[in-house]
């Protein structure tokens, strides 16, 4: 499981790509629904609390997929509440941009890093 750092979005792979966006909203229906899953991997606690951000790098991941002619179901509706509209604030990266990078390097993928 793995959520990529916005930078890598227009780069990713058709696999990467689609997976980010699965993965992604697993993530948030884990974080928000109080589920057990993978409610322990360092891709979801990331997230944790912040709900709103992964909501935002999904809308991102969507917007890609649109932008390449693929046709995503809809983003979840979310309920905002107050502290919503005090700007998005991210959550501290479980890896670093550079991180992410060499492990797509590894892939051996079409990632366009
Ligand atoms: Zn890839």
């Amino acid at each position: 499981m793995r959520i990529w750092n916005e930078q890598l979005i227009p780069k990713l792979c058709r696999q990467h790509l689609l997976a980010c966006w699965r993965e992604g909203l697993g993530a948030y229906s884990i974080i928000t629904e109080n589920k057990k899953g993978y409610s322990q991997h360092p891709a979801v606690k990331e997230f944790e609390g912040y709900p709103v951000a992964l909501l935002w790098r999904l809308f991102k991941v969507r917007n890609e997929m649109i932008f390449r002619g693929y046709k995503p179901k809809e983003l979840p509706k979310r309920e905002y509440h107050g502290e919503d509209f005090c700007g998005i604030i991210e959550p501290e990266p479980w890896q670093t941009l550079e991180q992410q990078i060499e492990i797509l390097k590894s892939k051996k993928c079409q990632c366009n890093i």
